[in-house]
């Protein structure tokens, strides 16, 4: 087998959860691109429709969308349910979808602090947790979570707690997943994007020129330069790397 054949998923199943936009949906149609089926798990029924139409008439792939809502158990369940019903099984899940209040300490409420906690941090344990144990049952998988070099550095000028202890916590949630779950042969890694231009970004020229100020490549990174990363860690290219973190920043965190 050639060094690209490594990176194909032929015929598996992925499932993405916030795949309809963003980051989610460019890792969606890398996925597909490398001929994996896969599923849109996200909470507005439409967008998730019609990102899963538009990837399957793009690549020849079966696709699926699943309303979903991460901080639902039963909707979690339900989800890993029907595609397995669909598609036999499950071989990589991407925990994607998450948000982020943009206020200070002083300013966030506990509930908003909570809610963040509860779609990026609790909803990756919520669908690895499910997704895992029809993993397990099938001889392995692949666990791929969006965290964040927020997970590494503070975030600055702008302030948001509640983001950096979700993606933080996200970095020891990796690590135990991966060790508890190697016997399964499934491999647990997170991606940690720096900044890249999606509806999550809400600031104004004066803090995107800051955070410019600390990159070394000069430009922001949209979300298809996120996808060729997160394809080769889903893949068996990456078949040796597991409980890893890579960050993908444009050399933020260096400085
Ligand atoms: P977007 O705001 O563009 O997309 C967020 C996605 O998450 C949407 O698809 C949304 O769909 C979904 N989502 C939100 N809440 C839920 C929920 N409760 N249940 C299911 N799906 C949900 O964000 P990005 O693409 O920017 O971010 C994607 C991931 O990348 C996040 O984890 C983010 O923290 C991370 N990241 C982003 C960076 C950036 O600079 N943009 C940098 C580093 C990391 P819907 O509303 O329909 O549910």
């Amino acid at each position: 087998m050639g060094v690209l054949d490594s990176f194909r998923l032929d015929g598996r199943t992925a499932i993405v959860t916030g795949g309809n936009r963003g980051i989610g949906r460019a890792i969606a149609e890398g996925l597909a691109d490398v001929d994996a089926n896969v599923v849109i798990a996200n909470r507005d029924e439409d967008a998730g429709a019609e990102a899963a139409a538009d990837i399957a008439a793009d690549a020849d792939v079966e696709t699926l969308a699943v309303r979903t809502d991460v901080t639902s158990e039963a909707d979690v369940r339900a989800m890993v349910e029907e595609v397995v019903d669909t598609f036999g099984g499950i071989d990589v899940l991407v925990n994607n979808a998450g948000v982020t209040y943009h206020n200070s300490v002083a300013d966030k409420s506990v509930v908003e602090f909570q809610e963040t906690i509860d779609i990026n941090l609790t909803g990756a344990y919520r669908c690895s947790k499910y997704a895992g144990e029809v993993m397990k049952g099938d001889g392995g998988g692949v666990i791929l979570n969006v965290s964040s070099m927020s997970a590494f550095v503070a975030n600055y000028p702008q302030h948001q707690v509640d983001y950096q202890v979700s993606k933080g916590g996200m970095e020891a949630f990796k690590n135990q997943l991966a060790s508890e779950w190697a016997e399964h042969g499934i491999r647990v890694n997170n991606l940690n994007p720096g900044y890249v231009f999606t509806d999550n970004i809400v600031h104004g020229e004066e803090t995107v020129e800051t955070w410019r100020s600390e990159m070394l490549v000069d430009e922001f990174a949209r979300p298809a330069d996120i996808a060729p990363l997160a394809v080769y860690l889903a893949s068996d290219a990456a078949w040796y790397v597991t409980g890893e973190s890579v960050v993908i920043d444009g050399g933020y965190t260096v400085r």
